[in-house]
């Protein structure tokens, strides 16, 4: 089983991909995190994620391939942040056909533009382990030193807006087309964290039966 998370900035997809991976013992890929890692010894793709454009899709293709053929790992996947265009989706399809495997379910979580702005500006990253919390709804613990904590390049204003802009143009015409071709579920991500996960998790338990 492959499951594939799609929404806008700031969605929650990160968060309900992680739990379900947890709930069902599935490899969690989050791209964003991948490519940030691999930002810290390319510059091209350090500078392409600080502006909030897209990693062009031909190296984007290049990475995902590598990656997991390093791994070994081709099913039992949920995908976070990859595809996230029509042609890495063609793409996409094409590497779940070779290696006779299934994209089972498409959750695409839905917020409001205002709902991205607000819980971007208020998120924040501690650059030694990486988490991700959200001054708002995911404060850090008392023991985390506020001081440490930092804003994401492009987590400022002027990428959030670019970030949203790609979302309209290049995301949901790929949300569209997998309509037409796989199991697509939009989800409201404007809930809480555990009622959309029951949800989520509902759905999966029903297909299944
Ligand atoms: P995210 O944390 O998923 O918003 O990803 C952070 C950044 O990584 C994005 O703003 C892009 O610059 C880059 N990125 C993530 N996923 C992709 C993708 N599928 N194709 C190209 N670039 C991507």
């Amino acid at each position: 089983m492959n499951i594939l998370f799609l929404g806008p900035q700031g969605s929650g997809k990160g968060t309900q991909a992680r739990l379900l991976a947890q709930k069902f013992e599935l490899f969690y890929f989050d791209n964003g995190g991948f490519l940030r890692e691999l930002a810290k010894k390319n510059d091209v793709v350090r500078e392409t994620i600080n502006s909030g454009k897209l990693v062009p899709n031909k190296e984007m293709a290049s990475y995902i391939e590598a990656f997991f053929d390093e791994k070994q790992i081709w099913d039992g996947i949920i995908f976070d942040g990859f595809p996230r265009t029509i042609e890495q989706y063609d793409f996409f399809k094409k590497w779940l056909s070779d290696k006779k495997v299934t994209l089972d379910f498409v959750f695409v979580l839905i917020i409001r533009e205002k709902t991205t702005i607000e819980r971007l500006s208020a998120r924040r990253m501690d650059p030694a382990t990486g988490i991700i919390y959200n001054l708002i709804t995911n404060p850090p613990s008392a023991e985390v030193n506020m001081d440490s904590l930092v804003q994401r390049e492009d987590d400022k204003p002027e990428a959030i807006k670019k970030r949203l802009q790609i979302y309209k143009e290049m995301t949901e015409p790929l949300v569209n087309k997998l309509k037409e071709e796989s199991k697509v579920f939009e989800i409201d991500g404007e809930r809480a964290i555990d009622e959309i996960q029951k949800e989520i998790e509902r759905i999966i338990k029903n297909e299944k039966n």
